[in-house]
């Protein structure tokens, strides 16, 4: 990989910056990676255990809601890049309290673009998501051109964010991009969501809630192949310009719960694990309907691909529960 010398990474303890961060030093170990993280709840530092003793990997402990910590924690490190992956990341709670993320997801960001403002040649690369769009229909996918329609809380804060990164790059000039991924799962993912969840309800042979009518359709990735379209991103991105992510893998959740539990099943030899698990619930909210990403754009123009089949990558993630479990 063709990569910058120093990478600012904010959110780094979370699912996908870990995973991002095991990836980039696993395919550049010369690099140097700053992991600033107010480690929440969602933060999990035993993600980075191989990293420990790495001379290259510095960890800082800070919020980015916090400016004059993130002001000193980007002069002293200088680096060529930032790439936030800092967030409130789960929709549930976003709707029983907004609060936090309109700090981190909104307030936050802005600090960062200030602070890149002030620095020469520092790149800015924000980590968005899908949801951004707001719904689909059966038919169609969201592309880089689609209207920004955000519902819920969680994906208006995410929503602002690319707006507030959008603008400084027309308006001052900074050197940005973003990227919207589907759903990602994969290891260290936190058991809110729905797929560790449901790994987890399994093997504990607990019930396994799912909302509405289970008809809503997710378009999920594995968090290596997000990661290595951010990688992309980063060494090819156009300077102003948005890139989707998605691996076109939609499934109802309906049809996905019955998937792990049939592999699950597969893998435990318990037959304990079955369909009769499941359990509806009342429909979140304002649940969006359809999610899909058109990933053209990234394909045609930085030769982007994701690698891991869904099977595959379900297999190898319930596995990985199973040995954590152990
Ligand atoms: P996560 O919730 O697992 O991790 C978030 C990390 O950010 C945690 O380590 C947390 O401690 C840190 N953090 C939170 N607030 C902070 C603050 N104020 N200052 C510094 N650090 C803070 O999230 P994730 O699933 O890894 O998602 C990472 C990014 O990717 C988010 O921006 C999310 O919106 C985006 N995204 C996620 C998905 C997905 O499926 N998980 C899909 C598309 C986009």
């Amino acid at each position: 990989l063709q990569i910058p010398l120093t990478i600012f990474l904010t959110g780094g303890s979370g699912f996908i910056g870990s995973n991002f961060i095991n990836y980039l030093f696993d395919n550049c170990p010369d690099i140097s990676i700053i992991n600033y993280d107010a480690l929440t709840y969602a933060a999990n530092q035993k993600a980075l255990t191989q990293q420990k003793n790495n001379p290259n990997y510095h960890f800082i402990h800070g919020n980015i809601c916090d400016l004059p910590t993130v002001t000193d924690a980007i002069t002293t490190t200088n680096p060529d890049i930032i790439i936030n992956f800092a967030a409130e990341s789960h929709v549930d709670r976003s709707i029983t309290d907004a609060s936090p993320f309109i700090s981190t997801n909104i307030q936050g960001v802005y600090n960062l673009l200030e602070i890149c403002r002030k620095h020469d040649d520092l790149k800015f690369i924000q980590i968005s998501t899908d949801e951004v769009y707001g719904t689909l229909g059966p038919d169609g996918f969201f592309t880089e051109a689609s209207p920004i329609k955000p519902r819920s809380p969680y994906a208006a804060s995410k929503a602002s964010a690319d707006l507030l990164t959008l603008a400084w790059h027309e308006t001052y000039g900074l050197p940005v991009n973003i990227t919207r991924c589907t759903n990602n799962y994969g290891p260290w993912q936190h058991p809110e969501k729905l797929i560790p969840m449901t790994i987890q309800r399994c093997l504990q042979k607990e019930k396994i809630p799912v909302y509405g009518n289970g008809l809503n359709v997710r378009d999920w990735i594995h968090v290596s192949d997000h990661c290595s379209g951010i990688a992309t991103v980063m060494q090819n991105g156009k300077v102003g310009e948005v890139y989707n992510i998605g691996s076109k893998n939609e499934w109802k959740n309906l049809d996905l719960v019955k998937k792990i539990i049939n592999i699950t099943r597969d893998l435990t030899g318990d037959p304990g694990v079955s369909e009769n698990l499941i359990s509806f619930v009342p429909d979140r909210q304002g649940h969006d309907f359809r999610y899909a990403i058109d990933p053209d754009k990234i394909t045609r123009e930085l030769s982007w691909c994701p690698k891991i089949t869904f099977k595959e990558g379900l297999v190898k993630t319930i596995r990985w529960y199973l040995k954590q479990q152990e």
